[in-house]
């Protein structure tokens, strides 16, 4: 298949340099009236002309104490530079240099879908008694509905005291669109098995028995992240014969027998803050999206650091933007035109807001509790 650019024929074969060096004029000439988010996720070359860097609420959150800035150019996948619009209180002008970088996962959820298995939840278990949580990998209008419904969002660091909440708050938790996020979050909060159940969406009885509903106190989407969830149990085991000293280190979207068989799991932040402060000639065994892994093992020559597994787990949305996507983002902006923008609707962010404040709520609270406890705040496992 032929790879079709979504810029200008006008920016093809320009020599990299170039391209960076016109990237930095133009960012000169925005000077402050720009932010550019780099996630962790992008592929060097453009990581590297990123003003904040981070996952991607972190972002979102850093881009909002930049009052000068006009524009946020989100160096991301679409779901990202809707958060972005969302914090922001759709103020600013938040752009994707690339319009056609999405994520397989908040596809996986669309709206009309979660409303319909809401209803059919709701007509067997009762109302009020589903906590909806959405992790925040997902379009702006589940984001919403969760606000709308009672619920909220997590992230990969909060999942757990996300989760938490629910249970303080109602009998069941209907978690999407991320699976394995669901399960290794409701297993390490201490949900038996049986009472975890996976339904399918496109069915419209969700292939499972209103018994086997009524017992369940997780419900969860069948969605995931193609690029985690091909890393394999195998693979930790044959790393562990041959050094047996390696820490197993994973993001919690991976599936439930990578989660089960590591040492440590956690978010893109806190897999970083692991590796930087672990002692000089430890080994560490990683298991998240290729750029992040390969940059760590870059910058820590003094550890021995590797990616889990043998295929390459790369995430080919983040990996569409290229030096010319933000080249001609830039360029725009500082002629004073916009492209790629991300917009929400006034309605979605009032109801998207009432989510993302209800979760800094249960985190800030947790993190009260955690420190008069004594308790790890980051670490989910
Ligand atoms: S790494 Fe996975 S969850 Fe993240 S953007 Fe790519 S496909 Fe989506």
């Amino acid at each position: 298949m032929q790879f079709v650019p979504s810029y200008p024929d006008k920016y093809q074969g320009i020599p990299e340099q170039e391209i960076f060096e016109r990237i930095k004029a133009a960012k000169q000439k925005l000077a402050s009236k720009v932010v550019i988010l780099g996630h962790h996720y992008q592929r060097d070359e453009v990581f590297q002309f990123a003003d904040i860097t981070g996952d991607s609420l972190k972002l979102s959150m850093e881009a909002a104490k930049r009052p000068n800035a006009d524009y946020i150019v989100f160096c991301g996948v679409h779901f990202m530079a809707e958060t972005a619009d969302i914090v922001n209180d759709g103020k600013k002008f938040v752009t994707l240099p690339d319009a056609t970088a999405g994520c397989p996962m908040a596809d996986s959820a669309k709206d009309k879908d979660v409303r319909r298995v809401w209803s059919y939840l709701q007509s067997v278990i009762g109302e009020f008694k589903i906590c909806p949580i959405t992790y925040i990998n997902c379009y702006a209008s589940l984001k919403a509905f969760c606000g709308e419904n009672g619920g909220t969002i997590c992230t990969s660091s909060n999942a757990l005291k996300v989760v938490e909440w629910g249970f303080k708050n109602f009998d069941k938790v209907f978690f999407f669109p991320d699976q394995h996020l669901g399960r290794n979050i409701s297993k390490l909060y201490g949900i038996p098995k049986d009472e975890i159940l996976l339904v399918n969406y496109r069915k419209p009885d969700l292939g499972v028995t209103v018994e086997q509903l009524r017992k369940a106190k997780v419900i969860l989407w069948n969605g995931m992240c193609p690029v985690h969830d091909r890393f394999m149990v195998e693979d930790i085991f044959a790393a562990r014969i041959e050094d047996p000293l390696i820490q197993v280190l994973v993001h919690p979207e991976v599936p439930e027998p990578v989660a089960d068989n590591s040492d440590l799991m956690g978010s893109t932040e806190f897999i970083i803050k692991t590796v930087t402060e672990a002692p000089a000639g430890s080994s560490w065994l990683v298991a998240t999206e290729v750029h992040l892994v390969g940059r760590l093992i870059k910058k820590f020559s003094d550890k021995k650091i590797k990616l889990l597994g043998k295929p390459i787990c790369m995430c080919s949305q983040m990996d569409r933007t290229t030096p010319e996507h933000l080249c001609w983002n830039l360029e725009s902006l500082a002629e004073g035109k916009v492209v790629n923008r991300v917009s929400v609707e006034t309605g979605i962010i009032k109801w998207s807001k009432i989510a993302l404040e209800r979760m800094f709520e249960i985190t800030l609270l947790n993190d009260e509790a955690n420190k008069l406890s004594g308790k790890s705040t980051s670490a989910i496992k």
